[in-house]
């Protein structure tokens, strides 16, 4: 008997199958079409498997409130044909086991929490910066949430003195996705992200704008560690300036712990969320509510 994960993002989909180790055994990327196209190659993955319980980390916004009539539903996505898809229901119907619900962001912060950079803290945040941003927070072993998941991507921050972008979120003027994801940067200055590396004023801007963001996130709830993965910042040379904004950002209000341990790049590389989402599988099955 296996642990089955489904770390769904808006590109692909990852699905994978582990022992009680937690050992990935056998894994596949499937492109994010529709969700009948999606959902049938995710069943013709697991179908070969013998499983105990599946965790699910999703793109969102997801329906995380068990009181509401569409718990386990992707909700206001902006991706074409996924608004109001029935995914925790779809996964149960088939498979009939215990399953783990959470958003993609929440499964990665768990995995780093328990696997990764943040096993020596009892609280973290991973943010990701990639075709959107969104985070998840963990704290004394539980995943935050309220109303509803946290949507850190759309924090409100100051527009750069020099931006020259209106953003790009639908819903927001000046919030972070808009002008700090990746398709924000290449719409900005018409290029890709890494034909950028070596321009220096693009990432002090996307630095300006993480950085405001992270101070909020440590004001609202001092975590110990904040962990930053996501395509973005694939450019290493962000981390330093992140960090040296967020210091004069800051100032000497509060104490954090030494920047180049508070601010730092997942442990588990890539693998982040999908450790997450099996250890949620593992939980599920030994009958804890995630
Ligand atoms: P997703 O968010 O779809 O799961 P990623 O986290 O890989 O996927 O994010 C993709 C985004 O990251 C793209 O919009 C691209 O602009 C940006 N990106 C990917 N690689 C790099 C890189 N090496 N340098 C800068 N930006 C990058
Ligand atoms: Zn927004």
């Amino acid at each position: 008997m296996y642990y089955g994960a489904i770390e769904a993002g808006g590109t692909k989909f990852v699905c994978a199958i582990s022992n009680d180790d937690f050992e990935v055994l056998d894994r596949v990327s499937i492109p994010t079409t529709t969700p009948a196209e999606t959902i049938s190659e995710v069943f013709n993955f697991f179908d070969r498997f013998s499983l105990k319980s599946i965790g699910i980390g999703s793109f969102g916004p997801i329906d995380v409130n068990r009181s509401s009539k569409t718990y386990g539903y992707i909700t206001t996505t902006p991706k074409k044909g996924w608004v109001n898809f029935d995914f925790l229901g779809n996964i149960k119907e088939r498979y009939n086991i215990p399953v783990a619900w959470t958003t993609d962001v929440n499964a990665a912060a768990y995995g780093e929490y328990k696997k990764g950079n943040a096993q020596d803290s009892s609280s973290c945040i991973y943010l990701t910066v990639g075709t959107g941003i969104g985070g998840g927070a963990v704290v004394n072993g539980n995943i935050q949430a309220g109303f509803g998941h946290p949507e850190m991507g759309h924090v409100l921050v100051q527009p750069h003195p020099d931006e020259t972008y209106q953003g790009s979120c639908p819903y927001h003027d000046n919030c972070l996705e808009g002008f700090a994801a990746g398709p924000a940067i290449e719409s900005r200055y018409n290029k890709k992200g890494h034909e950028l590396e070596n321009d220096i004023k693009v990432w002090e801007m996307e630095a300006y704008y993480l950085a405001q963001a992270l101070v909020d996130y440590t004001l609202i709830l001092r975590p110990e560690r904040i962990i930053l993965g996501g395509g973005v910042m694939k450019q290493k040379q962000l981390f330093s300036l992140i960090r040296t904004e967020f210091g004069k950002l800051l100032g000497d209000y509060v104490a954090t712990p030494d920047l180049n341990q508070y601010i730092v790049e997942p442990g588990l590389g890539d693998n982040a969320g999908i450790t997450g989402c099996l250890l949620l599988a593992a939980e599920s099955a030994d009958g804890k509510v995630s």
